[in-house]
């Protein structure tokens, strides 16, 4: 087994990460800009580097300094989180191809080539619909002329969305309603995907009017086992963004939660995958309709955690050391139910960033609580970086329990100094839509309009 891991990112991915490190018995190399030279994940590592200035350009993306912190620490492998470099086809190549005393140093995720494959979209969709992953009726691939959007428009009718290739945290995307809006939306998709990827390429899609994000988390190894954890209900979202996260979903019975497993599973064999993952889908109308595939651990990844009892990182360091992963199938019990609030530094009705001092700060505790987290009193969150401070994550023998824990435990939550979105998931745990599970995708954007939201 791995004697240290670098661990290249920050905040509470970077502790999430160095617990799953600690109970291995692995050491740990936290790497910091110079703005986080305080934070909790510098702190508990066994040893730090500082890797640049406070840009994440200049650190925490800056693939020569991680490499050479790995180098002069004699880390043996890198562990990406997620964002950052994590979903960078070329740093996962660049850490295989260096020698740190002799020996390749591993990337803890998939191969480069599925992190290239999913990366393009359109790609991916096409690779995802000839393993047998049922996809949103769209294009075939690219599309670059107003006649040709209008014949797929057209074919698959309207209302269509428009989305980037290279796309990711939801922009890049544009609605549709009618033929007179189509030139228009995929100019100005051209143009934000041009301006945040440096990639115009775009593609359409039928528009699912209310559907559920329902995605499946599946783990692979290097022995040809292959299992699926189930499905997390992601249809809490703002700006294509996920608020709020539950497992098991409300919306699927067992059937359909077998039905898509297997699909999911049978499809990552065929494509030869390694490593966590997950499948993303639009549920609507019975149907699971594929829209992306995660290549690395996702933020949203305890509440099946909680629900299945597995540690997902340990999984992927024992992956990649090629190790096999430690359960099977037939092993994966659902037990429960658990909601995950990801806790922003904003302010909670207009959600402008709120970076500053924390002055008090308590965590709930209690039975079924897990708060993942690097902040403390008197830390100073900078405003560099992605407002997301933690994640409080609640577990109980049932949906029922498990929200009635979830508002205990926001109540019992203090941090002060900023401001945070923890008043707004007080307001959605008492929401009967929520405790009905009866929302989709647009749902949680009605109810901040203030419009009462059709379930
Ligand atoms: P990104 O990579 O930018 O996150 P995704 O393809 O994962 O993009 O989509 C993000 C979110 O956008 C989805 O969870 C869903 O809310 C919405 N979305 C994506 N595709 C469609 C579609 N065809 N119809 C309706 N909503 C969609």
């Amino acid at each position: 087994m791995f004697e240290k891991i670098l661990i290249a990112n920050r905040g509470e991915i970077a502790l999430r990460i160095h617990r799953a490190c600690k109970e291995m018995g692995i050491a740990t190399v936290a790497v910091h800009s110079t703005a986080d030279a305080t934070a909790m994940h510098v702190r508990l590592a066994d040893e730090s580097v500082c890797i640049g200035p406070p840009s994440a350009a200049k650190s925490y993306l800056h693939i020569p300094s991680i490499i050479t912190a790995a180098e002069i620490t004699g880390a043996q492998a890198i562990h990406p989180g997620y964002g950052f470099l994590s979903e960078n086809a070329k740093f996962a190549e660049f850490v295989g191809k260096t020698k740190v005393d002799g020996k390749p140093l591993v990337f803890i995720g998939p191969k480069p080539e599925h992190i290239r494959l999913m990366g393009d979209k359109i790609a991916a969709k096409k690779a995802a619909a000839d393993a047998g992953i049922p996809v949103v009726p769209g294009s075939d691939g690219g599309v670059t002329s107003d006649t040709e959007a209008l014949k797929v428009a057209k074919r698959i009718g309207f209302p269509v969305l428009i989305k980037a290739a290279a796309g990711g945290g939801g922009r890049g995307m544009k609605v549709a309603k009618s033929a007179d809006q189509l030139s228009e939306a995929l100019s100005t998709a051209r143009a934000e995907a041009r301006a945040a990827f440096g990639d115009d390429a775009v593609y359409i899609e039928k528009y699912l009017e209310k559907p559920r994000h329902i995605e499946i988390q599946v783990v692979a190894d290097s022995h040809g086992n292959v299992v699926h954890l189930g499905e997390r209900d992601c249809s809490l979202q703002r700006r294509h963004q996920k608020v709020l996260e539950e497992a098991p979903s409300p919306a699927l019975n067992p059937e359909e939660r077998a039905r898509i497993g297997d699909i999911t599973a049978k499809a990552i064999k065929t494509l030869g995958y390694l490593g966590v993952g997950t499948v993303e889908y639009l549920y609507e109308g019975g149907e699971f309709y594929f829209i992306e595939m995660n290549t690395r651990l996702q933020v949203e990844h305890p509440v099946t955690e909680m629900i299945t009892g597995i540690d997902l990182v340990r999984e992927q360091i024992r992956i990649a050391d090629g190790l096999p992963m430690s359960f099977r199938q037939k092993d994966v019990v659902f037990e429960g139910h658990a909601i995950e609030c990801r806790v922003n530094a904003e302010n909670p009705q207009t959600f402008a960033p709120s970076p500053g001092k924390i002055i008090d700060y308590h965590a709930p505790g209690g039975l079924g609580v897990r708060l993942d987290s690097a902040i403390y009193a008197g830390y100073s969150i900078p405003p560099y970086y992605d407002s997301l401070i933690g994640k409080l994550i609640v577990h109980g023998r049932d949906r029922t329990e498990c929200l009635m824990r979830l508002r205990r435990a926001l109540d019992e939550m203090v941090i002060t100094g900023i401001q945070t979105t923890i008043p707004l998931f007080q307001r959605l745990a008492v929401q009967p839509d929520v405790a009905n599970g009866d929302y989709h995708i647009h749902w949680l954007e009605q109810f901040l309009m203030g419009n009462a939201p059709e379930g």
